[in-house]
């Protein structure tokens, strides 16, 4: 166990300077193969798909993000993608056995779990997650997953993690938290219960819109042999130059949430007080039903905001039109500020089902530019 502090951990767990030639930054190590002294005699590392040096120092800082450290057990398996991360979680699962999803998971998430894993024989179930009751009653004698995501993606609800973890122990079900809005940074779901917690490195922890990653981490020993085998097993893993970004990418976690934290929680204000805009969706507002639980479990509110403009699905196409900072495109969590419309961009998958979102909602990723251009970037988009 480190006692250093999360900044800390992020630019040095894992990342000894390389001991062949003191390099100070963990090499891409773009190799398929290492070279044996004897058959079956190595320094740790065989093949790539098993271990590769640079996505084990981007495990090994990731686990300790997440309160996992060197000594402990569990770790972190990084993947190719978010979605790698939540299919190897599927493995873990059998014919029969049932999920607990909430009603606005991210669009992806509900695809794999309705439309694959169903084709596997895994029943599931989604439900408002927001109160213990909505959680318990979904709840069924052969859940084994319960699926958290919280904050949700779009709208920004927020689940208590504590009390998701305990009607999981009740019931003998693991509980997955998507901590892919908060990062650790804002929130540590492992230490409030959960059994595991999944990423879509994409996002804010890769930080920069330029690589497409995922990671799961566990605390819980038994759980991490498993999913090591099945990473090796089933082999999404993330090539050496996306681990390498990712791990770059995680050395500024801090400093970037801070700025997110800082300017959407402008934002959000803004919004919240203009005529143009009928709702906001956000939980750092006093108002957001979600504000109480989130200020037992985060340390800040995030760069996401959704809203519905006052003039219906024609003001939300142009104010997704109009921005000039704000890039009109899918995904979350980089430097630069997105806008785009869920319904009709990340989340159509959802379209007709349960967790289906307002056609006229507008997702806002707020990036980390100057708050000033980016109010007045809105201010102008709104018309
Ligand atoms: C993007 C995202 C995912 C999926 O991750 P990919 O890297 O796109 O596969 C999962 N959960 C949430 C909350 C996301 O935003």
């Amino acid at each position: 166990m480190t006692e250093d502090q999360f900044e800390t951990i992020a630019i040095h767990a894992g990342q000894e300077p390389d001991p062949t030639t003191g390099a100070a930054v963990v090499p891409i190590y773009a190799t398929s193969t290492y070279v044996q002294e004897a058959p079956g005699v190595h320094k740790g590392y065989e093949y790539s798909r098993t271990d590769n040096p640079t996505r084990t120092a981007l495990q090994t800082q990731l686990a300790a993000l997440e309160g996992v450290g060197e000594g402990d057990d569990g770790g972190c398996v990084a993947t190719s993608s978010g979605l790698a991360a939540t299919a190897m979680i599927g493995y873990l699962l059998g014919p029969g056995d049932h999920i607990v999803l909430p009603n606005d998971a991210y669009g992806g998430t509900f695809r794999l779990v309705a439309s694959v894993l169903t084709e596997h024989g895994i029943e599931w179930t989604a439900g408002d997650l927001s109160s213990v009751d909505g959680i318990a009653s979904a709840v069924r004698p052969n859940t084994k997953l319960i699926w958290v995501e919280t904050p949700t993606n779009p709208l920004l609800r927020v689940i208590d993690i504590a009390e998701a973890a305990r009607v999981a122990e009740e019931s003998g079900a693991w509980l997955v938290v998507d901590n892919t809005f908060a990062t650790p940074y804002l929130q540590q779901p492992l230490s409030l219960g959960a059994d595991m917690v999944v990423h879509s490195s994409t996002k804010y922890l890769g930080g920069h819109s330029d690589t497409v990653g995922g990671a799961i981490v566990t605390n819980d020993g038994e759980l991490y042999e498993r999913l090591r085998f099945l990473q090796n097993a089933t082999g999404p893993v993330p090539g050496p130059f996306d681990a390498y970004l990712v791990l770059r990418g995680v050395k500024t976690l801090a400093v970037r949430m801070e700025r997110h934290n800082h300017n959407a929680g402008m934002i959000a204000r803004f919004l919240e007080d203009d005529p143009r805009v009928a709702h906001v969706w956000y939980p750092g507002l006093p108002d957001d039903p979600g504000h109480a639980t989130a200020r037992t479990q985060m340390s800040g509110f995030g760069g996401m905001i959704s809203f519905t403009p006052s003039g219906g699905l024609d003001a939300a196409e142009s104010i997704a039109a109009r921005t000039r900072l704000f890039f009109l495109a899918e995904s979350l969590g980089g430097v630069e500020s997105l806008v785009e419309m869920p319904a009709a961009m990340t989340h159509l998958s959802v379209e007709g089902t349960d967790l289906e979102v307002p056609p006229d909602l507008v997702r806002l990723s707020v990036g980390i530019e100057h708050v000033d251009d980016l109010l007045s970037d809105l201010d102008r988009a709104l018309g």
